[in-house]
């Protein structure tokens, strides 16, 4: 059988003339860069996330990094971040010459442990990162409440969870990537809403961050060849623009999907022994960036199953197998083993199996039935 970790082609076919025409039209504008087609897209986008304003640029990273330079920080600043994440987190904070202080992440949701945060803040902390790894949002309620009391920023990395939404005490919703200072997403391709290219968005409800933040993109400058701060070069191809605008319309149909085959492994891998669904906290939205099961007797087993879910062909990703604190590069921060073991535990324990918007259940089916023979045959 024929499965794709993500399937981006299948979901092409599915919208091609709608896409092709969207393309067609934008190379007879002749506008390439910016215009009128990006600005639609951050409108359209707006409006789908309910915020006040959606700055486009080149991919997430750059997101990320931008959102960090809008905040004003300064070398030495420490920001609170997850180790257990895609480095892209930690790597925008070591460039700008801060410090990022890993916190441990909860076992069930992945997200930032609240415990941890709260004892990790010192006098030099000016900021939290939180990331809603695999589509499930982290405890933004105590998140936010824990920054407003400390003076924290918080930039929500929201790069693997667009749709997904947290429901307050009060009832109200919000789309996740909305409720900190400024939320960053990236639309590289494999992401929930992906691209046919490189792609990034910052939103803030703030007018004064987003003026700043669209100055940064641009170099620096409101006024062309006028720098009034050191910026960078980030922008969304006007292509893409055009491209996103067209799937954007059927993102909410893409996470359902996500989320219907999510049932199905469940349903299928309900009897199994020795290892852990995606927990869904009854507040949040899941959209299910991946499906990552958590394989309870660890790293050799895990792996184990693992290479014989890649010699059957089944397709199968480890996210993350090294935690950020223990990289190579980031080591000279002075973390070692055991300083995060729920981080390091995860990281033996992770397995994430095929999830995309065109998967069938016969094709879960056929992975479960491989991945719980697997699971037997490395008992
Ligand atoms: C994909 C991703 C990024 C970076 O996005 P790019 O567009 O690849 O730069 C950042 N953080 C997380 C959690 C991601 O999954």
């Amino acid at each position: 059988m024929d499965i794709k970790l993500v399937d981006t082609v299948a979901q092409y076919h599915e919208i091609k003339a709608e896409v092709d025409a969207s393309i067609m039209d934008l190379l007879e504008k002749g506008q390439y860069i910016g215009g009128a087609a990006v600005k639609q897209f951050e409108a359209e986008l707006g409006a789908y996330l309910n915020v006040k304003h959606v700055i486009a640029c080149a991919n997430g990273t750059d997101a990320l990094q931008v959102a960090l330079m809008g905040m004003g920080v300064e070398p030495g600043d420490e920001i609170l971040t997850p180790s257990f994440t895609y480095i892209a987190t930690i790597e925008v904070i070591a460039l700008l010459g801060l410090k990022p202080v890993f916190v441990e992440v909860c076992p069930e949701t992945f997200g930032l442990d609240i415990h941890d945060l709260k004892a990790k803040i010192t006098p030099k902390t000016k900021g939290i990162i939180p990331v809603h790894l695999y589509g499930h949002s982290a405890d933004m309620y105590s998140i936010l409440k824990i920054a407003r009391e400390n003076g924290l920023f918080v930039i929500e990395d929201n790069a693997q969870a667009i749709g997904g939404e947290v429901t307050f005490l009060d009832g109200s919703v919000y789309k996740t990537g909305t409720l900190g200072d400024i939320g960053c997403t990236s639309f590289y391709p494999s992401k929930n809403l992906g691209a046919y290219g490189d792609g990034g968005a910052i939103f803030t409800q703030d007018d004064f961050l987003a003026e700043k933040i669209r100055m940064i993109c641009n170099h620096g400058q409101k006024v062309r060849y006028h720098h009034e701060s050191i910026g960078v070069n980030s922008r969304l191809d006007a292509i893409q623009a055009a491209i996103l605008s067209v799937k954007l319309k059927h993102l909410d149909r893409y996470n359902a999907s996500r989320s219907q085959a999510s049932l199905y492994y469940n349903q299928c891998l309900k009897d199994v022994e020795g290892i852990k669904t995606p927990f869904v906290a009854p507040t949040v939205k899941h959209v299910y960036h991946q499906y990552t099961l958590r394989i309870t007797k660890g790293r050799a087993k895990r792996d184990a199953v693992k290479s014989i879910l890649d010699k059957k062909g089944i397709p199968n990703m480890i996210y993350y197998p090294i935690p950020s604190h223990l990289q190579t590069a980031y080591l000279a921060y002075g973390y070692k083993e055991g300083d995060l073991p729920i981080t390091e535990r995860l990281t033996g324990e992770v397995l994430s199996l095929p999830m995309h918007s065109e998967l069938t259940y016969s094709q879960i089916e056929y992975i479960c039935h491989h991945f719980i023979e697997a699971m037997r045959e490395t008992n």
